[in-house]
């Protein structure tokens, strides 16, 4: 264990570094009876976004040396990296990343202390007015008089709050990955600035593997796959973030949907249609237009009304629930539906099939007695679960939060529906992480998130109670004591939409399909002409059978004919030449596994229902 001085909190020398193999653990500092009080853990979120932040400032201070009239805006730590904004004459280009890199090497062994300084905010002005540095002169404009912070290693100081690492020797493995055009205070309006983008690890092999992790990514990215795949595509000119799904899209979509609904109604749900429109009072009474209108389609004027595209299903539902009176016998009612619905979402942020603005949400509402909600939470949980894990996924990230300062709803009715989340956490033997305060202001909610092949993580279900709407629609069951009772309104979507999880899909599998969701299952290649017949039969008895199954109509070689189609990632190869004709037999190739032998047709059919049965 090895331990420096620091000021980089600006409370030297009480607080000090603490390395171990040379990594480091976390920033500490003595208490009075002898202990010691850790103030940064470097395992933390906390302490990466030190430690990369750290790394953008050693990364400004090397663009100060190399391009001595570059002016700074900001340099904060994002995700996995960090990155800082500059003025320049002309754009960094690749070589520029190297260069900047060495000498970030160079600062890296040079060892500089980062030392806090408190001045005045006039000072400080004064100070970068000299330096030129025009925007650390509009961030202290805004900042209300009194003292600043200043950091300085070397001959670089900069304007922040910190903390720091100890010393610049401390930044270990580092890499600038990319540079792009943005905007001062990220206003198109404004200056136009440079953002070099970089990553930063307390360990080699995490950086490594984090850069292995990009790659990998790229290979993946579904946008191309899609297009590789010819799965879906997107149109500009028809509207962004809209999305067609072609033929071999919709097959796997509609695998989705046929297992979502088998699997939804063995599990006691009700699935419900609605339309796609709805007059403007409606969206009145649920409180959209009033929290929600930003993010909806403008609206549509017909009969003296305003009609709006559905950005959500739930008034629909409730309309349902709406047309009789409900006696405390029915409940739960559980009504789901693969609900269409339009947001609106700026275009910047609009990518591929993650992030859209007409998608098809696999919702559920679920209608609850107060008595009925632990064992329905329970329930609920469970079955989300057990479908994610159906589709390969066994790796998740769980969140409770919990009620935020401004909210609806009564304190009571928050802790039970909070005690019901928790218990089915508890139940479902996962870890899980608390948001306190992190509930909508509607209610307390679970969010779910899948790890995919390469570690990423992404938000699929949300399992959200709701106290505003019964409130609202004044939502009402007859209890056993004849008297009319508030049920308990639960919002769930497992998949999301059936957009976004395509997307992820894809990635996780990199375009592999397993056999139960690929497009097509088997692909029948005639060694010559004389086969076609012969092949054309084959997929006819085949897709009787159940399976999805295409011909290599062309007149390719056989090494081609397998060659194409190991690249669209089709499972099985059927080759039949004259033998095969002669015997009825096909002889199967496993894609990435070669030659498989000749069976029977019906031999192939069953084992291949068999092991796409097994994977559902
Ligand atoms: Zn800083
Ligand atoms: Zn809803």
């Amino acid at each position: 264990m090895y331990r420096d001085a620091v000021n980089a909190l600006g409370r030297d020398p009480e607080v000090f570094a603490v390395l171990e193999n040379g990594v480091l653990k976390g920033l500490y500092e003595p208490a009075r009876d002898g202990a010691e009080i850790v103030l940064v853990d470097f395992d933390s979120d906390e302490g990466k976004d030190l430690y990369r932040h750290s790394s953008a400032h050693i990364m400004a201070s090397a663009v100060n040396e190399l391009y001595p009239r570059v002016k700074y805006a900001i340099g904060p730590a994002i995700l996995d990296g960090f990155y800082y904004d500059f003025e320049t004459e002309s754009p960094f280009t690749e070589e520029d990343l190297r260069a900047i890199e060495d000498k970030m090497r160079e600062i890296v062994k040079r060892d500089l202390p980062f030392r806090k300084t408190m001045v005045s905010r006039e000072w400080a002005m004064e100070e970068f007015r000299r330096r030129g540095d025009k925007y650390k002169v509009e961030i202290l404009e805004g900042i209300p008089d009194g003292e600043v912070s200043l950091f300085q290693h070397g001959e670089f100081v900069d304007l922040c709050i910190g903390p720091h690492l100890p010393t610049t020797g401390r930044l270990r493995a580092f890499k600038l990955l990319s540079v792009a055009g943005s905007y001062w205070r990220g206003d198109s309006g404004r200056d136009r600035l440079q953002r070099i983008y970089g990553t930063s690890w307390n360990q080699e092999g995490e950086l490594e593997a984090y850069l292995h992790r990009l790659e990998e990514a790229k290979k993946r990215d579904h946008r191309r796959l899609g297009r590789e795949l010819d799965l879906f595509s997107l149109h500009e000119d028809v509207g962004g973030g809209l999305v067609f799904w072609h033929p071999k899209g919709g097959r796997i979509r509609t695998v989705i949907e046929d297992f979502w609904r088998k699997r939804h109604l063995e599990s006691g749900y009700e699935i419900v249609y609605t339309p796609h429109v709805g007059r403007s009072s409606l969206w009145a009474s649920s409180g959209h237009l009033e929290f929600f209108k930003d993010s909806m389609y403008p609206p549509m004027k017909m009969d003296d009304s305003e009609f709006y595209v559905k950005p959500m299903n739930c008034p629909f539902h409730i309309k349902i629930y709406k047309t009789a009176l409900r006696s405390y016998r029915e409940l739960p009612l559980r009504w789901a539906e693969l609900g269409t619905v339009y947001r609106y979402e700026l275009p910047g942020v609009l990518h591929g099939l993650l992030r859209v603005r007409g998608f098809t949400q696999d919702d559920a509402h679920l209608f609850v007695r107060p008595d009925q909600v632990d064992e329905e939470m329970e329930r609920v949980l469970a079955f989300c679960l057990d479908i994610l894990r159906s589709f390969g996924f066994t790796d998740f990230d769980l969140f409770l939060s919990t009620r935020p300062e401004k909210a609806v709803g009564r304190p009571e009715d928050w802790d039970k529906a909070t005690v019901a989340l928790r218990g089915a956490l508890e139940k479902s033997g996962l870890p899980y992480r608390m948001d306190e305060g992190g509930g909508a202001f509607y209610g307390p909610k679970i969010d779910l998130k899948i790890k995919d092949a390469i570690g990423r993580s992404w938000q699929c279900g949300t399992i959200q109670f709701d106290f505003n709407l019964p409130e609202r629609f004044d939502l009402a069951f007859v209890g056993e004591d004849g008297q009319p009772h508030r049920p308990y309104m639960i919002h769930r979507a497992l998949l999301g939409s059936l957009e976004r999880f395509f997307g992820v899909l894809i990635e996780h599998y990199g375009g592999d399909f397993p056999i139960w969701l690929a497009p097509v299952q088997a692909k029948v290649l005639p060694i010559s002409k004389d086969n076609l017949d012969y092949a054309r039969e084959v997929r006819d008895a085949l897709v009787r059978g159940g399976l999805r199954v295409e011909v290599d109509e062309r007149n390719e070689k056989i090494g081609a004919k397998i060659r194409d189609a190991e690249l669209v990632k089709i499972p099985y190869m059927l080759v039949v030449g004259k033998r095969d004709q002669e015997a009825g037999t096909v002889s199967v190739r496993r894609r990435g596994k070669g030659d498989q032998g000749a069976v029977s047709r019906d031999h192939f059919l069953q084992k291949t229902l068999a092991e796409v049965e097994a994977h559902q």
